[in-house]
């Protein structure tokens, strides 16, 4: 009985705390690509010193059930030390999250960030490589292991990209930053070039497409030009 007095308690403070709480379908609208990248650059600041808001868990799960107006796309590797509604300082309905092992762009990654943009409204869309990325460490040594395999054949590109070390073997940790950063740039690059959906939709500014790498040493983003 306790519980459920507790439910409806929730459920009457809920229109006071909605429009804080999830944009509605208009307040999504009136977001710009500039504004979404400013605002989770501005929750990556407070992520990466300590100082998150409250996330409102339970008052937000009950406002999801009504539907989502998220704000930005992020591609992730799937690394468990890159939790990427934390890094960002966003709760439930935030963002879109599509992770793979070396945020590279599948066509079912094209298909989701399509799905997340032209039909469901998010801005913005990042790339989001990390520091010391295991897949990308993969592709350097050129490891075979099943599906992998295949995996790592699409990092390939950046790895042969990067030019200028002697030593080019995941011992290297500069090559191996060299190619995180160039597998990020080559993934948006790609995603323009895969998706005339995406391309139209950033050349008509409805979004912008941005590539960042994630440090684990500091929890701080930084958005690569
Ligand atoms: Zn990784």
């Amino acid at each position: 009985m306790k519980t459920h007095l507790a439910l409806i308690s929730i459920g009457l403070l809920l229109p006071t705390l909605a429009a804080e709480l999830q944009p509605t379908a208009e307040q999504q609208k009136q977001l710009t690509p500039k504004g979404v990248l400013e605002e989770l650059m501005a929750g990556n600041v407070r992520y990466a010193s300590g100082k998150v808001a409250d996330p409102n868990i339970l008052a937000r799960v009950e406002l999801a059930a009504k539907g989502q107006y998220p704000k930005a796309y992020i591609l992730s590797c799937v690394d468990s030390r890159v939790p990427v509604e934390l890094v960002f300082d966003q709760g439930i309905g935030d963002l879109f999250v599509g992770r793979v092992a070396g945020n590279i762009e599948s066509t079912e990654q094209l298909g989701s960030i399509e799905f997340a943009t032209k039909v469901a409204g998010a801005k913005l869309v990042m790339v989001l490589g990390h520091e010391a990325c295991g897949a990308v460490k993969g592709a350097c040594d050129h490891v075979e292991l099943g599906n992998l395999t295949h995996l790592l054949k699409e990092i390939k590109p950046a790895v042969d990209a990067v030019q200028g070390h002697k030593d080019r073997s995941s011992k290297n940790s500069a090559f191996v930053e060299d190619v995180i950063e160039k597998n990020v740039r080559l993934t948006v690059e790609d995603l323009r070039k895969r998706s005339a959906v995406l391309a139209e939709l950033e050349k008509s500014g409805a979004i912008q497409i941005v590539g960042a790498v994630y440090s684990l040493h500091d929890g701080k983003v930084r958005l690569l030009n």
